[in-house]
């Protein structure tokens, strides 16, 4: 079992899960090539993608679709309410309707996915699971629900967005409508959303093992101030990877307790695991 975070941000956002041959992509904001050359850090062929799943139809996450699916002659699964027509044509790829909250399996793969409240009509996103392990990814959503809630404590590893600072959004850059629409309900999650997210998930039972950080905003964001929120705000006891934007960041197995030597590669993604019992605890898959 593999799984990467290809990139993540506002620029471009794409998630790999492999198992055997058999891999499943949710969305592609990148080139062909540029996915390619990022699956290739990983020892992942391209050719093993077998089917995408689709979170919404912003830019960002759909711009690269189209091209791997008709190169790669793969299903493109999409929220029945989604009308996609003007974004992917029906006669040149093989779309697959969904619907929130069924359970699907594609080859080896399970997928249920659950409605994300973005200001994209149709947005959802998915909670995958393959060879024992669930993963689930959460972004892309101004607030969070009781369904994401249930889903991710029966998670082993989520993918959770931490977009913005409350305090630099408000001071940055941004015209007024931009601030108001990332702040709404149907905007994104700030880094203390998702703090007391997983803060509350961790009152009661839960299997999350590990939690990567995703879509940070390049300008209303960064790694650190989001490390010094956590450190202040966390009171969640699992370790935690935070993914600088666009930055690939390569999977890891949080359940086996054996040393990995070439962690030491891994250098930079690996300084951002905190709040892990010891380094032993983390090893590449
Ligand atoms: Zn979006
Ligand atoms: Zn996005």
């Amino acid at each position: 079992m593999k799984y990467a975070v290809i990139g993540s941000g506002s620029k471009a956002n794409s998630y790999i899960f492999s198992h055997d041959k058999f891999s499943c992509l949710i969305d592609n904001g990148y080139s062909f090539v540029e996915l390619q050359n990022r699956l290739s850090r990983i020892n992942i062929d391209i050719g093993t993608i077998k089917f995408i799943l689709l979170t919404h139809t912003h830019a960002d996450h759909i711009h690269g679709v189209k091209t791997t699916a008709r190169k790669l002659k793969i299903p493109v699964f999409v929220n029945k309410e989604i009308d996609i027509s003007a974004y992917l044509p029906s006669d040149k790829i093989d779309l697959r309707f969904i619907e929130k909250e069924k359970t699907y399996r594609f080859g080896p793969f399970y997928f249920l996915p659950f409605e994300t409240y973005h200001d994209a009509t149709g947005s959802l996103s998915y909670s995958l699971k393959i060879a024992d392990m669930t993963f689930t990814v959460i972004t892309d959503t101004g607030k969070v629900s009781n369904t994401m809630f249930n889903i991710a404590k029966k998670s082993d590893i989520l993918f959770l967005e931490a977009n913005y600072n409350k305090n630099m959004l408000k001071t940055g850059p941004y015209p007024k409508m931009l601030k108001e629409r990332i702040e709404s309900p149907y905007g994104h999650l700030s880094n203390s959303d998702a703090i007391d997210f997983l803060n509350n998930l961790f009152k009661g039972e839960s299997k999350l093992k590990l939690v990567y950080f995703c879509h940070l905003s390049e300008v209303n964001n960064n790694p650190e101030v989001l490390e010094e929120e956590i450190i202040s705000n966390g009171t969640f006891n699992i370790p935690y990877i935070i993914c600088p934007r666009d930055k690939f960041q390569e999977g890891f197995n949080p359940i086996n307790l054996e040393i990995n030597e070439n962690l030491d590669n891994y250098k930079k993604p690996y300084n951002y695991i905190t709040n892990a019992r010891s380094r032993k605890d983390v090893l590449l898959f």
